[in-house]
Order: structure tokens, then C-alpha cells, then sequence
């Protein structure tokens, strides 16, 4: 299988690795994904105990946390700048068949 590749600016091949998941399990809404990424993928989301995404403003649920998800999988440009910074190492990514 191929995948989606580009050619970087010195001629060599670049093979990007988008965002794929994040895992509920692992995130802990810390937001530092969000605000490396400059492509508008991400928003943060509320949980509450059932697992269930929620308005993250709504304070009522003491055992609401926050979450990051994808919004927009579309815009990502596979540049990875947010596997840099995300200490629980949430997420997956991957490359895409051309
Ligand atoms: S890989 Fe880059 S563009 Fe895609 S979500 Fe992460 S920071 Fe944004
Ligand atoms: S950096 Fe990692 S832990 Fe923090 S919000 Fe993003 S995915 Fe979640």
C-alpha cells in the first residue's frame, strides 16, 4: 500500500503521520495539544462517569473532566507537533493510503 506523501522543500519525500485517536483513557484535558496546533483539529470536550462527551463549561458535575477530541481530522496536516507535547502520549497517528 502507498501512502500519501509530499515532497519537502529540499526534494526528499515527507510521508505525514496525521492524528488518528486520542484515547479517553489516557487524556487528561491538559490542552497543550490545542494550543500547538495551528490547523483547528482539536476541541475540548467535558466526560462525565458514563464515558459520555458533555459541555466542558458545565461545572455542575463535580465528576465531569475534560478531554481532548478530534473536531475536524480533515485540516490535520500530519505535522505531529502535538505528539510532542502530550506527556500521557494520547494519541495515535499514522499515515493515510494515498
Ligand atoms: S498533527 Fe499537527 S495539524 Fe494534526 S492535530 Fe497534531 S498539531 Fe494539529
Ligand atoms: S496533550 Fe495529551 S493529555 Fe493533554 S489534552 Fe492533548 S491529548 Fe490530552
Amino acid at each position: 500500500m502507498s501512502f500519501k506523501t509530499f515532497t519537502k522543500r529540499n526534494g526528499e519525500p515527507w510521508t505525514p503521520k496525521y492524528l488518528l485517536e486520542i484515547s479517553q483513557e489516557l487524556c487528561i484535558g491538559c490542552g497543550r495539544c490545542f494550543k500547538v496546533c495551528t490547523q483547528n483539529v482539536l476541541k475540548m470536550m467535558g466526560i462525565n462517569e458514563d464515558g459520555v462527551q458533555c459541555d466542558p463549561l458545565d461545572d455542575d458535575d463535580d465528576s465531569n473532566r475534560k478531554i481532548m477530541v478530534i473536531d475536524d481530522a480533515g485540516n490535520c496536516i500530519g505535522c505531529e507537533a502535538c505528539a510532542t507535547v502530550c506527556g500521557k502520549k494520547a494519541q495515535t497517528h499514522g499515515a493515510v493510503p494515498a
